[in-house]
């Protein structure tokens, strides 16, 4: 085992997966140390030790708010952005169905499994849910999300949307469907998880009601991420427990991890600077691809896409075979299924674009980030059109054999 971990281990890799999760900032994990060696006390004992590590969680949420532009009492500390998406949506279609009888769900053929599932469970649980659908590129109009709104028996009781696909990394016109939503009496919610210390992000101008992220996307820990929710919007209490977070994620809190997500989102919004080198790295991989592998298609918009991310159908190969050779010469990244039981399910996003099973198992995500440098996007061209050469003549020749 141990040497075949050595020998997996690259001196040099390129790791262009920060759609999975961001490599853990060194500044992340500067602040959080004290909160790990000595300011571990529990932040609701009344002494000293709890007083401490109570502070450090007051002044991340300040911090944490004033970069997303909320009051700090609009922020709720979670697990992360599975839990705050589990949270926001039943928060807020319990609350709505006690208030005003609405039991219906607005939501989108591409939201993260955070989302999706939630919403087909609540199905289950007498809620109905209309599940939007977007154009070729991987944007859903608002247009359509006002008409799911009229069409809502009993009126809406919740819109919700991602503001940015993780897989092609679209971005949505979360801005309009927020007033579509309050036009309608709806509440909204925007899972922001891949935008959130990636692009600027403004909840108020955003519009939307409650909005999710995790700060392990931008550079702190796993395990920890956030809620917004606006002031005085009707919301059920969804978890039993203490009185943490106000009673909307009760449980002891992840001290270390609150400070270290503060800490790396600051440090995110300052990266923010070198976006455009992002983009240029982006752009050039797109290009680079397309012109040296016949049959490459980008999935999603062109413009209107998160700028590190690029996702590819390849023609004629299965994108896991790919990015397992990719693997080997320490490229890291994604491909477009998902793996769920062993069994690999074509991505539901990309068939909502309307590529076929194998376009889309042709596919993978190359998410870079500040991190990346040009040598890694040379690296990804130089091996990368050679391994699909190989894999198209290996599949021609075990053809010819039948
Ligand atoms: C990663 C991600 C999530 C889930 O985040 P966790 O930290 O795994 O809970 C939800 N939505 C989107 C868009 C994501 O990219």
């Amino acid at each position: 085992m141990e040497s075949k971990d050595k020998n997996e281990e690259k001196s040099v890799f390129v790791y262009a997966d920060n759609a999975a999760t961001a490599p853990v900032m060194p500044q992340a994990v500067e602040a959080m140390l004290p909160y790990l060696y000595d300011a571990w006390g529990n932040p609701s004992s009344l002494h000293a030790k709890g007083r401490i590590a109570k502070a450090a969680i007051r002044d991340a949420r300040e911090r944490i708010s004033a970069i997303i532009g909320c009051e700090p009492d609009e922020l709720y500390f979670t697990s992360g952005a599975t839990e705050s998406a589990n949270i926001a949506i039943r928060g807020a279609a319990h609350a709505m169905r006690e208030a005003y009888g609405r039991r219906c769900i607005i939501t989108t053929t591409i939201e993260h499994p955070a989302v999706y599932e939630t919403c087909r469970r609540l199905e289950g649980e007498g809620y109905c849910v209309d599940y939007v659908g977007c154009n070729t590129s991987g944007i859903v109009s608002a247009r359509d999300i006002e008409a799911a709104l009229s069409a809502a028996h009993g009126g809406a009781a919740l819109v919700a949307i991602v503001l940015a696909n993780n897989e092609i990394g679209t971005i949505q016109p979360v801005g309009e469907v927020g007033d579509a939503a309050k036009e309608a009496g709806a509440l909204s919610f925007t899972d922001a998880t891949q935008a959130v210390g990636v692009i600027p992000i403004d909840v108020k101008k955003l519009g939307v009601d409650t909005m999710c992220f995790s700060g392990h996307k931008f550079g702190a820990p796993k395990g920890v991420g956030a809620l917004y929710i606006r002031r005085g919007v009707p919301f059920a209490r969804i978890i039993g427990g203490g009185g943490q977070e106000n009673g909307i994620r009760p449980g002891t809190e992840n001290v270390a991890g609150i400070v270290a997500m503060a800490r790396a989102l600051e440090v995110s919004v300052d990266l923010m600077r070198d976006v455009e080198r992002v983009r240029a790295m982006r752009d050039r991989l797109i290009k680079g691809l397309t012109a040296a592998i016949p049959g490459v298609r980008l999935n999603g918009d062109p413009d209107m896409r998160l700028p590190g991310n690029v996702n590819v159908s390849i023609d004629g190969v299965s994108g896991e075979s790919v990015a397992i050779l990719l693997d080997m010469k320490g490229i890291y990244v994604s491909t477009g299924s998902a793996c769920a039981t062993g069994i690999r399910d074509p991505s539901r996003v990309l068939l909502s674009l309307g590529l076929s099973r194998e376009e889309a198992d042709s596919s993978i995500r190359i998410s870079l980030s500040y991190t990346n440098t040009d040598a890694d996007v040379d690296y990804i061209l130089e091996q990368l059109p050679p391994i699909v050469m190989r894999l198209r003549k290996l599949r021609t020749g075990n053809y010819d054999e039948q």
